[in-house]
């Protein structure tokens, strides 16, 4: 493996633990920061093809059997108790930050399932890679819907008051282009709320290659509260607010560019 090309995007170092094997891939972890990525990013090909309606079946009915299954089985059952919509509760996050009216952007929106509530309180602009999901997402109501590659777009100098990227920033070879793009196309006192997969869950030291969160080459890196806050400042964010709990596969994070607030 050539490493002198590798340096830790978060720290800039080339010091690496080769943590799991999965299939053809290795899971890389900076020894420094525990940024974590996998290897090799290539073979993927066009994202977009890789988001195609069939190629994203083929991997949903690949992860359902590769999940354990009782795992799997207890969340459906403690989802189903609480009936919570994870996009809603994104969506309240949002929304006791920014004001009625507020102009938003959805990053890799999907069909459509936050964007759906997020319109009736927000100006909302999505854009997704996947033609076949935009489509979806293009049937809602009064929002405005791009497909594409985020880093490709213009966005025609629009500049936003919030940016969402809900389980998407693991999906990006370069995130760190993804988030300083989004911090250059917000307003001054913009807000990046995102979430994404936590590397330093328990869940992921106790499952290892099993954990649920692995998915090459769909999840090309692999985040914690701690580095992905690092590495925002860097970026120029005045204030980063991050939200984990132990258990929990996924962790929160609220980015402010302006300090005044
Ligand atoms: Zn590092």
């Amino acid at each position: 493996m050539n490493q002198g090309m590798n340096l830790c995007l978060v720290c800039q170092r080339d010091d690496w633990h080769e943590k799991y094997k999965i299939e053809k891939w290795t899971v890389l972890i900076c020894k420094h920061c525990f940024f974590g990525k996998i290897h090799p990013f290539g073979a993927v090909g066009s994202r977009e093809i890789f988001y195609s309606k069939e190629q994203i079946e083929q991997r949903n009915l690949k992860q359902k059997s590769r999940g354990r299954k009782f795992f799997a089985q207890l969340k459906r059952w403690s989802k189903n108790l609480t009936r919570r919509d994870k996009n809603k509760i994104f969506f309240n996050r949002l929304a006791t930050q920014l004001p009625k009216g507020a102009s938003i952007l959805d990053v890799g929106c999907g069909a459509g399932a936050f964007l759906k509530h997020a319109q009736p309180h927000f100006q909302c602009t999505g854009i997704e890679i996947s033609n076949y999901l935009g489509e979806q997402a293009k049937t809602l109501q009064d929002v405005n819907i791009l497909v594409g590659d985020f880093l490709r777009e213009d966005f025609k100098g629009k500049t936003f008051d919030g940016i969402a990227m809900i389980s998407i920033i693991e999906h990006f070879s370069d995130p760190k282009a993804a988030l300083q793009k989004c911090f250059d196309l917000l307003n001054p006192k913009g807000i990046l709320s995102l979430k994404t997969v936590n590397f330093q869950c328990w869940n992921r030291k106790i499952n290892r290659q099993k954990w649920t969160g692995f998915r090459p080459p769909d999840h090309l890196v692999y985040f914690g509260p701690q580095n992905l806050a690092r590495l925002l400042r860097d970026i120029g964010f005045q204030k980063v607010t991050t939200s984990a709990f132990a258990l929990n596969d996924n962790f929160y994070c609220d980015a402010y560019k302006g300090s005044a607030r």
